[in-house]
Formats: C-alpha cells, sequence, structure tokens
C-alpha cells in the first residue's frame, strides 16, 4: 500500500481535478491538491475511471507468449474440447504459472486490478494449475488482485478422484468451490451438486458455477443450486456464470427465476456472448440483481478470441445489450469495474474518498468515448502503486 498524487485528471466527464491515494486508499478529491513528500502523475486532462474488474476468467490456461494454436475442433462437442484441453496441456508442457502470469499482466496493463480466476482442478494436472496460479497471486500482490474458484473442468463425478482434489484444492487456499453444467457434463445433476455444496460447507467458502445449459435445462439446474443454496443459508454467497438459461425466451419463466436470485443475493457473471441467449444487465438490475463481468478465457484451445482488456468487453456488454444511450454505457463500465468487484463481494471501485487507490487514466474526449474506442490507457494505479504506464506492464512477464 503506498501513497500517490494524481493532478489533472478528468474524473469522468467532469472538470480537471487531483486525486490523492493514500495509503492504498483514496483520501481527497479536489482540484490544486499538495501532498509534499508524495510521488506524484501529471494526468494531462486524461479521463480517470475506476480500477476495472474481471470477474470471469482463467488464468493457468491461456496460450500467450505461444506461437499461434490452429484450431481445429468446433464448438459443437463439448467433451471433444474439454478432452483436447487438457491433451494439449499435457503435450505442450504448459506451465500454469508461467501462463497466469502472462495473462494476469496483460489483463493488468488493460487496467484491471481485480481478477477472479477459474482454476482447473483435474485428476491429470492434480493441483499442479492452483499451485501455479497461487504463486502468480503472490507475485501481482502489488498488481492486480487475484481470486481463485476450484474447477473441476474435465467434471466431477465422471472422474473418480476429483472431488477429492477439490477438497484439497480448498485446503491450499482456493477462495471458492467451482462447478460446471451438472447436466451437461456429469450428467448427474444431484451428484455433482452435492459434492459443490457438501466442499462448500465444510470448508466455509462459496461457490462459482459455470452454467451455460440453455433453456429448461440450464433453469432445472439452476432451481437445484438455489434449493442447495438456501437450505444452506448461503444469502450473498452463490455466483451463477453465464447462466445463458435466463437468456430463454419465456418472459414469465425468467422473471419468476430473477426473483428467486435476487431473494438469495446470487450474483451473475457474464461475458455479454455476441453466440449464446444471455442474461439482459437491465432486466437483471431491476431486480437488484448484482453482475459481474469477465472476459473468460482468452486465446486458449477454446477461441482464439480475447485480450484481457475489461473496456472492450464494456463496448460487448453494450452491443448485447442494446445499450444506446451514454448512462447505459457508463452501467456496462461499471459492470466492468465497480459492479464487478461488489458482485465478487470486494470494495466497490470508485473514484469518491474511502475507496480503494485504483485508477485507471484513458485518452479520450469523453468516457463513452473511451468505452467504445477501448482507449489507450495512459496509467494503471493499484492501491497507489503505479502498475502499468502506455498499456505495458512495469512488470516484466515470464
Ligand atoms: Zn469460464
Amino acid at each position: 500500500m503506498t501513497s500517490l498524487l494524481i493532478k489533472n485528471a478528468h474524473i469522468g466527464d467532469g472538470e480537471r481535478t487531483d486525486i490523492l491515494i493514500r495509503d492504498g486508499r483514496i483520501s481527497e478529491i479536489a482540484p490544486g491538491l499538495e501532498a509534499p513528500g508524495v510521488a506524484t502523475e501529471d494526468a494531462v486532462g486524461a479521463i480517470a475511471i475506476p480500477g476495472l474488474v474481471d470477474a470471469h476468467t482463467h488464468l493457468d490456461k491461456s496460450l500467450i507468449g505461444w506461437l499461434w494454436y490452429k484450431n481445429d475442433i468446433g464448438g459443437g462437442n463439448l467433451m471433444a474440447m474439454i478432452d483436447n484441453e487438457r491433451a494439449m496441456k499435457a503435450r505442450l508442457g504448459l506451465d500454469p504459472h508461467v501462463q497466469s502470469m502472462r495473462h494476469a499482466l496483460q489483463t493488468a496493463a488493460y487496467g484491471a486490478t481485480l481478477i477472479r480466476s477459474h482454476v482447473d482442478i483435474d485428476t491429470d494436472g492434480g493441483l499442479r494449475a492452483l499451485e501455479g496460479v497461487m504463486q502468480t497471486a503472490d507475485k501481482l500482490a502489488d498488481v492486480v488482485e487475484i481470486e481463485t474458484v476450484a474447477f473441476p473442468q474435465s467434471g466431477l463425478t465422471i472422474r473418480e478422484g476429483t472431488a477429492e482434489l477439490m477438497d484439497q484444492a480448498l485446503a491450499m487456499g482456493a477462495d471458492l468451490v467451482g462447478g460446471l453444467d451438472p447436466c451437461g457434463v456429469d450428467r448427474d445433476p444431484k451428484g455433482h451438486l452435492d459434492v459443490v455444496f457438501d466442499l462448500a460447507e465444510k470448508h466455509g467458502k462459496g461457490v462459482d458455477i459455470h452454467l451455460h445449459e440453455r433453456g429448461e435445462m440450464g433453469m432445472f439446474s439452476m432451481e437445484e443450486i438455489l434449493t442447495r443454496a438456501e437450505a444452506l443459508d448461503m444469502t450473498g454467497l452463490v455466483t451463477i456464470s453465464h447462466a445463458f438459461c435466463l437468456g430463454m425466451n419465456d418472459y414469465q419463466r425468467v422473471e419468476a427465476m430473477l426473483a428467486r436470485l435476487a431473494a438469495l443475493d446470487v450474483r451473475i457473471m457474464t461475458t455479454a456472448p455476441a453466440s449464446s441467449p444471455a442474461p439482459m444487465v437491465k432486466q437483471l438490475m431491476a431486480h437488484g440483481i448484482r453482475i459481474g463481468a469477465g472476459n473468460d478465457g482468452i486465446q486458449d484451445t477454446w477461441g482464439p478470441y480475447g485480450n484481457g482488456d475489461m473496456l472492450e468487453r464494456a463496448k460487448f456488454i453494450g452491443l448485447r445489450n442494446n445499450l444506446r444511450m451514454d448512462s447505459e454505457v457508463k452501467t456496462a463500465l461499471d459492470i466492468c469495474a465497480g459492479g464487478g468487484a461488489e458482485a465478487m463481494a470486494k470494495p466497490r471501485r470508485a473514484l469518491e474518498v474511502g475507496a480503494p487507490g485504483d485508477v485507471v487514466l484513458v485518452r479520450g474526449e469523453t468516457v463513452v468515448q473511451a468505452v467504445v474506442n477501448h482507449a489507450p490507457r495512459q496509467l494503471v494505479v493499484k492501491g497507489g502503486h503505479v502498475t502499468a504506464r502506455d498499456g505495458k506492464p512495469l512488470m516484466e512477464a515470464p
């Protein structure tokens, strides 16, 4: 935690002002501030936005830094893609620590100060991916805060020994219990969710479940998730990632489910996918549901897309949700910043006194124009510590 004075920044679309960060928190915002002995950065009129938040990604398995991966497995067969990824990781000898350093530093250079990473736990890799990402989280503690989810990517009940590894991962320090398509992957919704919630209860941790299942199947799995969460009184401790089924074309069904999600303060993480039904953010917000966003896996065996830029993700949220007015685009940005942090039960990233000293300077005419153009990042600051300049991280990736 450190101190920094940022001079001559526009907060949002307001007048030029100064931002003083003391001991990692924003302590004062006003023009003409002076702080003798405190390091100073001149924003030269750049726009200050809060630190960005990637609330759903996979740091352990991006192929950043490798030669281009030629993908010849289509998206139609989920299990084939899962098996292919596990095989490719072994064949390439992918080092989860090295890959997570590359991925996290790139995301941080785009302005992220907080990341939630799902990390593969399976009987081939054991706990190696988690060890690597936790090592990265330690090394980058001053650059970007990294939270981990123990994620059974290859299935839980279909692969004997995975539940025991998940148990060990949580004992080792994984922050949340992950899960994945209880019907679609394990084809055993009761078995899968019983393990997930037993582990959550045993370790006193929250859950974050990938739910790609669409339509009624997704709704069924969601009901099973909520029934267990209600029984364990897990208000505010459950996250459902993707939740494609909430984008189904049955308004009354979805509205009733949103009311139930809101009652249990379930958080929804979205990527605002262009290729799938998806939860619509304004509809969720009308129910008071907290929403975060993430880039999900980037440049991996699943697909070639993504770069770690949460400002670009804010634009995708705007496009997917038909957000056109400036105020709406600012909402999309908030989902990728302060709103995402709140959805992770972390302090809200915001440019106000008392908030974490996480500030990103972008070059643009207005905040909305910066989102639309994913404007260049001039400076990234976490807790008063400068972490990236002109789009480049100050720490070198391996
Ligand atoms: Zn994911």
